[in-house]
Formats: structure tokens, C-alpha cells, sequence
């Protein structure tokens, strides 16, 4: 009928503006090391902050003792503790337990979030058992994995520059992060000292540099996106303190926030963009990242169902609700493997409420789920090639060198099809001489092991 066709047009119309073809994804890779460059050479040279991280040394795996760690980066933060016991022993024990953010607390006071942060913190140090202890008289020393944009101006201490997905707390801008979190430690009576403040791409970086020397670079590809990577810091012009011994420096891009006219934006990503927590912001996270790309899908189908009454006569209510459809739901839909697509059909009845669907119509939304997944791996393999252009490992003399680019967060793990096409289209643009020293590996959980590092490297008994 006309009322399909014109629903058909509509998904088509987002697949021709979704469109990522090689020579795309090489102008977008070209135009994120201009902007890395950009960053690198002066302090808001570029929409990419390239952040410096204050960490100069990677760990070596002669690390030893208790340490603690702590993530907050999107909907869950975890506590850990690690014991480590040098080159031979390595990681002896780790225990952690996870604890989810209640939603007001993301748009509350500084105060009330970290209190609540410090409390479930003092919880888990009561658990300690008799071999996770420290030695007695001994500070407890963490790691404190933090996965906004922080002006670092130490390697334990930074100031927020801004919240992000979907974090909105307006009078921590500004603030010391670990200074927050020290007197919500205080407050609650909890003996603790921050030795190392991390993004968690920089904790995934050091976690899977413990685990493999050749790691260069780490992505995390969740609820948001970022990339961190070992730049020579003789090429940070805006790096004016001593050089580092090691004569390298991490640096966390902030990539979240890369914008280019090369991205291929569609009216959906313009009206996502527009009605969100912070308009003009983290454009690539937002086309990419597992936060947005359920609702990318929702808002396609929700004009299907206005302009081509897709599903009937009346726009289903639920699907006009913003983020109702979340990646997991997405990415099961996507991932159906049943010949009648059942799962699609339940999720649409469990989500929207919306029953009776045919199955071509279910074939559409799989299509579509399919459109919004592979613009999102497409230009997250176009950023990591960036990263490996602007270390000069896809020119020939260091081509035999192995890359290893540390992968981590819940989409990268979770959602294979995502999975799969970012991996694949990483090879397409590197060429399959350089796809065998070029690799992605996963590591699960790298960023608290990370943190805990750093943490021993940078403490006072050390
Ligand atoms: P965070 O990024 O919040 O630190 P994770 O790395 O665990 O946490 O990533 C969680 C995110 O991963 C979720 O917000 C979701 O978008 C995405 N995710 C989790 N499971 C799946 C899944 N099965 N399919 C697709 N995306 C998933
Ligand atoms: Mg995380």
C-alpha cells in the first residue's frame, strides 16, 4: 500500500544518511588527527580536549600490596579490591561489588552524590576478610575511576569541565572531583586516601598494559564512548611541565565530544542532539555510543508511525517516550535469530505495547536496528585508525610492530553485531597486512585492575 511504501522510504532515507563508506571513514579518520593535533598543541585548541593525564608510567607488574579502586561512569559504580603481588604473584585476590546510582542522585547536589558514593564505599571496607587487609597502621590508599571530562591537574586531582550521560549536577562543575570525594569520605568517617584519579580509558589503558606491553591505545565503547592512548610527550606542545622519564604521557582524547561535517548526520541525530541534557555536545557519542543508539531507532520509528501510520491508525503512546527503547532491547531485536522474529515481537509488545505486527514489518525494524548499529561500529573503527594514524603505526617502517588497542564497556562486549562490524571495519581500513599487527583485544573490567595500578604507583609507601 502507499502507507508502506511511505514507511519504507523513511528507513531508506536513514540508511542513504547513515552512510559510511570507506572514503568516508578515512576523511573522518584524517579529520581526527587534525583535531588530536589541535588539542595536543594549546588548551581548548579543539572540540577534542585531549586531555593530559598526569600518568607517565605505565605499570610494570612489579606492583605489590592492597589496593582499592572505585568507578563511576554511568548508571553503576563498582568498589574493588585488589591484592598484588609483584612480577611472580600478580594479582593475588581481587573482590568487588557493585552498587547502581539511584536516579535522582544524577541530577541532585554534589554533596548528596558523593555521600551516597562514600557510604557504599565505608560498606565494603567493613567487608574485608583476614587475607584482603593492610598492613596495620597503613592508609588505605584507591584509585578513583572517573569517566567525565576532568582537567587533571595532578595525578590525584582534577576538576570536573562537565557532566555527561545523562549526569546533570551543576555545582560540582568546577570542583575538584577528589576533593568532593575526600570530604564525603571524612564526613562518613572513612580512613582513605585518593592516590590516582583516572578516566576509565585510562584505567583500561594501564589494565591491559599490565596484562600486555603492547598495548597503545584503549576504547571504551558503553553508555558513552572515549579513547585514550600513550602520546611521546615531546609532541604535546601545550605540555610544559618536565618531560616524563618514560618520555611518554597518556592522554585522554575525550573523543565523545569529535565533531566533523564528515559524520553523517541525520534529522534524528539533530533533534536527539537538541532535546538532550547538553545540546552541541559529544555528537560522535551520541551517533555511536550505547546511551543513544536505542533511541536513535526509537525516534526513526516513531515518524514511521506518525508520518506512515506504521503501526495503525494512532502513534502507539509508549513510543513517543523518550529513551524507552534501550540498547539491550536494540541490540536483542537486531541480534533475533528465530525465522519468525519473536523476539522482536515480544519486545515490541513488552516496550510499546504494540501487538500484531507482521513479520515484514518486523524485517524493518531489524533493518533499522541494523542501519543504526553499523553507522555507530563504522565510525567508532574510523577513530581508532585516527589513534594509529597519529602515532605513525600505519606507516611502513614500524609495520611489524604489534598494536594492541584495548576494548572495553557493556556494547563492545554485549552486542556482538556491533561487535563484529567495528572489528571488520578496523581490518577494512587498516589493509590486511596491517590488520595482522593491528589488533583489538577485549578486557573485561581493565579500568578498576587499572586504577588499583596506578593507584600502587602513585602512592606514598611505594
Ligand atoms: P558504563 O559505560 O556505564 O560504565 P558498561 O561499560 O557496563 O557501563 O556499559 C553499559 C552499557 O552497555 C549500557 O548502558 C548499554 O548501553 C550497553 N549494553 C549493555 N548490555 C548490552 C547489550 N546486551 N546489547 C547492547 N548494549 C548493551
Ligand atoms: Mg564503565
Amino acid at each position: 500500500s502507499g502507507m508502506w511504501a511511505r514507511a519504507m522510504a523513511i528507513l531508506k532515507g536513514m540508511e542513504q544518511k547513515s552512510e559510511t563508506s570507506l572514503e568516508k571513514l578515512r576523511q573522518l579518520a584524517d579529520a581526527m588527527n587534525v583535531e588530536m593535533h589541535a588539542g595536543l598543541a594549546s588548551e581548548g585548541g579543539s572540540k577534542l580536549k585531549m586531555l593530559i593525564s598526569y600518568v607517565d608510567k605505565l605499570p610494570t607488574g612489579d606492583e605489590r600490596g592492597l589496593f582499592y579502586a572505585l568507578d563511576l561512569g554511568g548508571t553503576n559504580f563498582r568498589v574493588m579490591r585488589v591484592k598484588l603481588g609483584g612480577k611472580e604473584q600478580r594479582v593475588v585476590k581481587q573482590e568487588s561489588a557493585e552498587v547502581s546510582i539511584p536516579p535522582e542522585l544524577m541530577v541532585g547536589t554534589s554533596d548528596q552524590l558523593f555521600d551516597y558514593i562514600a557510604e557504599a564505599l565505608a560498606k565494603f571496607v567493613a567487608t574485608e576478610g583476614e587475607d584482603l587487609h593492610p598492613e596495620p597502621d597503613r592508609q588505605r590508599e584507591l584509585g578513583f575511576t572517573f569517566s567525565f571530562p576532568v582537567k587533571q591537574t595532578s595525578i590525584a586531582s582534577g576538576t570536573l569541565i562537565r557532566w555527561t550521560k545523562g549526569f546533570s549536577i551543576e555545582d560540582t562543575v568546577g570542583q575538584d572531583v577528589v576533593a568532593e570525594l575526600t570530604k564525603a569520605m571524612r564526613r562518613k568517617n572513612l580512613n582513605m586516601r585518593v592516590s590516582a584519579l583516572v578516566n576509565d580509558t585510562v584505567g583500561t589503558l594501564a589494565g591491559g598494559r599490565y596484562d600486555d606491553q603492547n598495548v597503545i591505545a584503549a576504547v571504551i565503547l558503553g553508555t558513552g564512548t572515549n579513547a585514550a592512548y600513550v602520546e611521546r610527550a615531546h609532541t604535546i606542545p601545550k605540555w610544559h611541565g618536565p618531560l616524563p622519564k618514560s618520555g611518554e604521557m597518556v592522554i585522554n582524547m575525550e573523543w565523545g565530544n569529535f565533531r566533523s561535517s564528515y559524520l553523517p548526520i541525520s534529522e534524528y541525530d539533530t533533534a536527539l542532539d537538541a532535546e538532550s541534557l547538553n545540546p552541541g555536545e559529544q555528537i560522535y557519542e551520541k551517533m555511536i555510543s550505547g546511551m543513544y543508539l536505542g533511541e536513535i531507532v526509537r525516534r526513526v520509528l516513531c515518524r514511521m508511525a506518525e508520518e506512515a501510520s506504521f503501526f495503525g491508525d494512532t502513534v502507539p503512546e509508549k513510543l513517543k517516550i523518550p529513551f524507552i527503547l534501550r540498547t539491550p532491547e536494540m541490540s536483542a531485536m537486531h541480534q533475533d535469530t528465530s525465522p519468525d522474529l519473536k523476539v522482536v515481537a515480544a519486545k515490541l509488545k513488552a516496550i510499546f505495547g504494540i501487538s500484531n505486527t507482521s513479520l515484514r514489518m518486523r524485517k524493518a525494524i531489524v533493518e533499522l536496528c541494523d542501519i543504526v548499529s553499523t553507522r555507530g561500529a563504522r565510525l567508532a573503527a574510523a577513530g581508532i585508525f585516527g589513534i594509529v594514524k597519529k602515532l605513525g603505526r600505519d606507516s611502513g617502517e614500524v609495520e611489524k610492530q604489534k598494536s594492541v588497542i584495548a576494548l572495553d564497556g557493556g556494547l563492545y562486549e554485549h552486542y556482538t553485531k556491533f561487535r563484529e562490524c567495528m572489528v571488520g571495519s578496523l581490518k577494512e581500513l587498516l589493509g590486511s597486512e596491517l590488520a595482522e599487527s593491528i589488533v583489538v583485544e577485549h578486557f573485561n573490567d581493565g579500568s578498576g585492575i587499572g586504577a588499583a595500578l596506578l593507584a600502587a604507583s602513585n602512592c606514598l609507601f611505594q
